[in-house]
């Protein structure tokens, strides 16, 4: 059963809407997520590029991940509230954040990753998954 998110930027501009099984939900506590979020991580849920509608004009922000592949994060250019992420390593994987969403308590986060360049002053859920890097990548 696909579950519904729907989500937009802070000054409603770009609008979002995925039906779909989410891959995973993940923080992330590179230090590029850090800069980009301009908090202690950034939040991720993995679903298929091609279910996720957008409504609105994004600008996309790309960086280099250490992986060697290209992460583009797409932003508001009003406003500037992070939307979603792709990557080149995953042409069909779109990672929206959890804070854009409409109801940010569908976001159940099961890891932490790039623990590694955590803050100190960055409280971690001790339940969930830590990976000090990227997690070996399944299947
Ligand atoms: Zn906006
Ligand atoms: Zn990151």
């Amino acid at each position: 059963m696909a579950t519904r998110f729907t989500g937009g930027c802070l000054c409603g501009a770009v609008r979002y809407e995925c039906s779909a099984d989410p891959f995973f939900m993940g923080n992330c506590h590179c230090r590029d997520c850090q800069k980009a979020s301009g908090s202690a991580y950034g939040t991720d849920i993995g679903l298929p590029a091609t279910a996720l509608k957008i409504s609105g004009v994004v600008k996309y922000y790309d960086s280099r991940a250490d992986s060697g592949n290209t992460l583009r994060r797409a932003f508001c250019p009003e406003c500037g509230a992070r939307l979603f992420a792709k990557t080149s390593a995953m042409p069909d994987l779109a990672m929206i954040t959890a804070g854009s969403l409409d109801d940010p308590s569908q976001y159940q986060p099961t890891l932490d990753i790039f623990t590694a360049s955590a803050q100190p002053w960055d409280h971690m859920n001790p339940a969930l998954a830590k990976f000090p890097k990227m997690p070996p990548m399944e299947g």
